[in-house]
């Protein structure tokens, strides 16, 4: 088995090293990662610049992109050949609910939704966590799971961890995505010429926390695992819309 690691973080951050070693256990792994920290870069590609590539040796490359960037480049040339997934993080932090939107770990293992097996997402859960060995042997344990007894192959999922000892960990929880309370304000600040910068402040709490969210399973000591679509249309609503707009033409 061929698997592909990226992430958001960059390629020098911790969690990546060790998902990478643990990986390492069950297959072939080659990194491709950003050359630096890339964390909110969603699903974004870079168009109008060119992306450079440095190869560090034959298991790991940087690059000068997003992480769609990293997954899209090594599946489709980089690579002499295709990897059967690809295994995203361990996020320096929670992607739980509306951070899913955001986040360039989810966006990395999206972006090998057409590879032969599902496409996995790591986080581990925290302001500064600390347990990546943790989240590491869940890793391994799960992508070991996947391998003897495959969900569809466009599956995604997400996996947040908490910030514990693997004995503290209380076991498995299928979710759904919560969401979270409105994000703080952004912060105004002034640059050393007296001009306003921004910095986007902190994402909210969770608002929709209750059983069966991500928000939950983790507060509770449990890994979230939660199933993702790419299909974003509000299927409900395709009706009313219909009625709504009314059969006339401009
Ligand atoms: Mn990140």
């Amino acid at each position: 088995m061929k698997i592909l690691v990226s992430n958001d973080d960059g390629y020098q951050a911790y969690g990546i090293r060790c998902l990478a070693a643990a990986m390492s256990e069950l297959g072939e792994v080659v990194v491709i990662a950003p050359d630096r920290n890339r964390s909110g870069a969603s699903n974004s590609l870079t168009l109008e610049v060119p992306i450079r590539v440095e190869q560090v040796d034959d298991r790991l490359y940087y690059v000068n992109g997003t992480p769609t960037d990293c997954v899209h480049i090594g599946i489709t040339g980089l690579l002499d050949f295709e990897p059967d997934m690809v295994v995203s993080g361990i996020n320096n932090g929670a992607n739980l609910g509306d951070d899913t939107l955001y986040s360039g770990t989810v966006a990395a293992a999206m972006e090998g939704r057409f590879l032969g097996l599902p496409a996995v997402a790591f986080s581990l859960v925290g302001h500064q966590p600390s347990h990546f060995e943790t989240a590491a042997e869940l890793a391994r344990q799960l992508i070991a799971r996947l391998v003897d007894d495959p969900l569809p192959r466009d599956s995604i999922l997400s996996v947040n961890v908490p910030d514990l000892p693997l004995d503290e960990i209380k076991g498995w929880q299928a979710t759904r995505l919560g969401f979270r309370h409105r994000s703080e304000p952004v912060v105004r600040m002034n640059d050393p010429r007296g001009r306003p910068v921004y910095w986007v402040g902190p994402a909210g709490e969770g608002q929709d926390a209750g059983p069966g969210t991500d928000f939950h399973a983790v507060a509770n000591g449990f890994v979230s695992v939660t199933p993702l679509k790419i299909d974003l249309t509000h299927h409900t609503q395709v009706r009313e819309l219909e009625t709504w707009l009314g059969p006339g033409g401009p």
